[in-house]
């Protein structure tokens, strides 16, 4: 009988498709998924390290896991931290806690397979140079589909673990980016996400991030292509460029600006000033005037004064993002934001986040609101919580509901948005779509 695994996992769309890879590595190897933790041989988590919040929730369910169970050899299950905690913290983990049988790094899931056959406690945690061209993903997502185009980060943020955890850039080559995005088209995905801590600084040889999505676009054929996460120092007129040129590239983007004040950014090493920033929305909103625009921001950060938050406030207002995804300021040991001393007091960077996310919620309902009676293009992606309702998304990348159960998910439908609740719309169909 073949041994079942069964897999957590946290954190960003990154970890999602790495999980999607772990899968494919240890279905090819014989395995067998169950969604129950209590009838599987080996549990797996998927970690993440960006905030303390995320680390100390997986290890938290790691204590809980292995409490379960009194030992691996009276029939407990073989316990797997993977992802960046496991990067992060190696055979300090396995010292620490007893119950874990393996930690595993994101650059060395190809040995899962025989690490779990081999059953000695032990950690891998090293940089590789390779990536995962050519593992079958279990994909679980249709009919979206996640395609990494690089690994690692060079960009060292200050407040950043993830250079550390991740490593350094490295991008795919793009014939075989091209090659699994054709085939993902083939097999009817309808939605493909092009993955990397930052898009823009992709390169293989002569092919430039903007000659990728170009080449992407018409891999895709009818698929829409989205692409997550770019910098706000490398996104450029190229980029915009092909996104007005190409019709099933979405008209979203997400771009981190993380702080209004030009202080903090340097501080925060971002590489951009608040009006370098200004400037590629504009010229963004130029060339897409319907584009729908998210963010990141992070509150308190050390040195942040009440003159500095006030410069973010003024940004979310003068930008009007439609969606902003918001966070207080979390030290991670080693990077060098840990270093500083200008702490901004627990409380007060929770004070700053409140108001910012009421803040931009009056302007996510203001700008949701005026969707009403529009007619959208969405993607039906799967079933709503009620099961009377489907969920789907539009090119903009918002979520909508649509009342009945009609339509297969990777169905195009246009729909007439009937009203809003934040970042959610509601919707009625008024006919599917060819493409
Ligand atoms: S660009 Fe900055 S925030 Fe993004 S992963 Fe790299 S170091 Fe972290």
């Amino acid at each position: 009988m073949s041994m079942t695994y069964y897999m957590d996992v946290y954190g960003c769309q990154m970890n999602v498709h790495d999980s999607e890879i772990i899968a494919g590595i240890l279905e090819a190897d014989g395995f067998t998924n169950v969604d129950n933790p209590e009838l599987a041989d080996i549990i797996l988590l998927v970690s993440c390290a960006v905030r303390e919040h995320a680390e100390t929730r997986v290890l938290g369910r790691v204590c809980q896991l292995g409490g379960k169970w009194q030992d691996r050899k009276q029939g407990g299950p073989l316990l797997v931290l993977c992802g960046c905690v496991a990067q992060e913290h190696g055979q300090d983990l396995l010292d620490r806690i007893q119950k874990l049988d393996l930690v595993v790094g994101p650059d060395c899931y190809k040995d899962l397979p025989g690490l779990i056959h081999n059953s000695t406690r032990q950690a891998l945690a090293e940089f590789r140079e390779g990536d995962y061209t050519g593992i079958d993903a279990v994909r679980k997502r249709f009919p979206g589909a996640f395609v990494t185009i690089m690994r690692g980060c060079n960009n060292f943020c200050s407040y950043c673990i993830v250079p550390y955890v991740r490593g350094r850039e490295r991008s795919r080559s793009a014939d075989s980016i091209i090659e699994e995005i054709r085939d993902l088209s083939e097999k009817g995905y309808r939605e493909i996400t092009l993955l990397g801590q930052n898009v823009n600084s992709y390169h293989d040889l002569d092919t430039s991030f903007p000659d990728l999505l170009d080449q992407a676009s018409d891999a895709a054929g009818s698929a829409w292509i989205r692409f997550v996460t770019s910098h706000p120092r490398d996104f450029n007129i190229e980029t915009v460029e092909v996104m007005v040129s190409k019709d099933n590239i979405c008209n979203h983007l997400h771009l981190p600006v993380q702080s209004g004040s030009d202080g903090i950014l340097h501080m925060m090493n971002r590489g951009y000033t608040v009006d370098e920033y200004l400037e590629k929305i504009r010229m963004l909103r130029n060339a897409i005037p319907e584009i729908v625009l998210t963010t990141d921001i992070i509150t308190g950060f050390p040195g942040e004064s009440e003159e500095d938050f006030q410069k973010t406030v003024s940004l979310l207002d003068e930008i009007k993002y439609d969606n902003a995804f918001l966070f207080k300021y979390s030290e991670r040991t080693g990077t060098s934001a840990a270093d500083l001393c200008d702490v901004v007091p627990e409380e007060l960077r929770l004070k700053r986040l409140n108001y910012l996310q009421e803040f931009q919620r009056g302007i996510t309902v203001e700008k949701s609101g005026k969707l009403k009676t529009r007619i959208l293009s969405v993607l039906v992606t799967g079933n709503a919580k009620r099961p009377d309702q489907q969920a789907a998304r539009t090119r903009g990348n918002r979520m909508v509901i649509l009342q009945g159960t009609d339509y297969e998910p990777g169905t195009f439908v246009d729909v007439r948005i009937t009203r809003a609740d934040g970042w959610t719309h509601f919707g009625e169909p008024v006919g599917a779509k060819d493409i």
